[in-house]
């Protein structure tokens, strides 16, 4: 069953906080050389932080989180905006759908006319 237009909207005009991008778990060394970050036979790193990574006009934007309510607002953006492009390719769908059946339906129309004008008595 196809979702209507009005529905489909309803639902986008919802979705917030919206994120682009994806975030990843990291585990990190830092400055102190003698941190147990630098051990060499068992380093323990720093963590987890979060790379949120997006593209700002076609540029990458790298921003680090650590857990919080940042981090938890950008997890529910990002799955927020994963939905936003189901519902818009949904939508698309049913725009383009529409402009083919068009098409269709004046083609049809098309194969008549010409039948018709050039049918042998
Ligand atoms: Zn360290």
């Amino acid at each position: 069953m196809t979702m209507s237009r009005s529905i489909i909207w309803q639902e986008m005009i919802q979705l917030s906080p919206l994120c682009s991008g994806s975030l990843h778990e990291q585990y990190l060394p830092c400055g102190k050389p003698r941190c147990r970050c630098h051990d060499s036979k068992s380093p323990q790193l720093h963590g987890p932080y979060y790379l949120w990574v997006r593209r700002i006009g076609g540029r990458q934007v790298n921003r680090t989180l650590r857990p919080g309510p940042d981090l938890e607002k950008v997890k529910a953006g990002i799955e927020n905006y994963h939905r936003m492009q189901a519902l818009f390719s949904d939508l698309l769908k049913q725009e383009e759908e529409k402009v083919l059946s068009s098409e269709r339906a004046a083609e049809t129309e098309g194969k008549k006319n010409f039948r018709r004008r050039f049918r042998k008595p």
